[in-house]
């Protein structure tokens, strides 16, 4: 009889608390304490790094007029909370110290400046900007960001061709919610299948295998009412046919998100053939 292999939960991608991020909710520790009861194995804490200048905050954060001075602050606090975390569970749960960076003018470098000072176990890659416009906020932004592009085409192509320049510059272990720019667009299967876009899909996959990575299946788009995750089908289906390796991830922002379609990703990818068995992104060698 064959041997059915199931594979263990983790989340390589997740951890906004309320206590570091104003769009999440609850205490960071109160979320460890949920991973732990749901029996994962391990799981990355990955913050939003912080703004490097205050045209870059989140609209939330300009909203209530917390400076980024005062975000960088909260990141180093958010990084020894999350370290002592990490020492006081390490004999229940593996967690790892991560970050999800952003992608404007002068953010890849900084990126990579907190990156070694404060030894984080490892990235995530992620694009919610185009051409500086943060356009996963809100359908508005999404249309300003589309503007500045020209067109929804151009926005598409724009954004993949400044994902490839992060994949670049920071090699980040985990790439964060790859086609995340189909947010707030109903045509998207027909626009992610355009030459122009399809071609820089590939590309930036191609890399991505070359460079060892990892694609962040990111079951959080469900929450927010997505037919599907990020990634969606088409590319997740090129990817796993390039032997690119993938790790789920719930994007937790409080603890009742902990956990969230880990199990029905898990399920999706054992039923497009993948092994599951995970590549823990602290291991990863750019
Ligand atoms: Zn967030
Ligand atoms: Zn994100």
């Amino acid at each position: 009889m064959a041997d059915t292999y199931s594979p263990v939960r983790v989340s390589a991608h997740g951890g906004h608390s309320g206590q570091f991020c104003l769009h999440a909710s609850d205490d960071l520790e109160s979320m460890v304490q949920e991973y732990i009861r749901q029996g994962f194995a391990w799981f990355g804490i990955t913050e939003h790094m912080p703004p490097l200048q205050d045209q870059y905050r989140y609209a939330d954060e300009s909203e209530a007029g917390i400076s980024s001075a005062a975000l960088q602050e909260q990141f180093e606090l958010y990084v020894k909370t999350v370290k002592h975390l990490q020492q006081r569970y390490s004999s229940r749960i593996t967690i790892l110290v991560g970050m999800e960076a952003e992608c404007y003018p002068g953010s890849l470098e900084y990126a990579l400046k907190l990156q070694q000072r404060y030894a984080l176990d490892y990235i995530v890659g992620s694009v919610h900007h185009v051409r500086g416009v943060n356009f996963d906020f809100s359908p508005a932004e999404y249309v300003r960001a589309t503007e500045v592009c020209g067109d929804i085409d151009a926005l598409y192509r724009t954004y993949f061709d400044e994902q490839y320049e992060m994949l670049q510059r920071l090699k980040p272990a985990v790439v964060g919610h790859f086609d995340l720019i189909r947010l707030y667009d109903p045509d998207y299967p027909r626009r992610l299948a355009t030459p122009g876009v399809m071609q820089r899909i590939e590309r930036n996959l191609a890399y991505i295998r070359e460079k060892h990575l990892c694609l962040d299946l990111n079951m959080r788009a469900l929450l927010k009412g997505a037919a599907e995750p990020y990634i969606s089908r088409p590319i997740l289906e090129k990817a796993l046919a390039l032997g690119i390796d993938i790790l789920p991830g719930d994007d937790s922002h409080s603890v009742s998100s902990v956990g969230s379609g880990i199990d029905a990703g898990t399920a999706l990818l054992q039923e497009l053939g993948y092994g599951c068995v995970w590549k823990r992104p602290d291991r990863h060698q750019a």
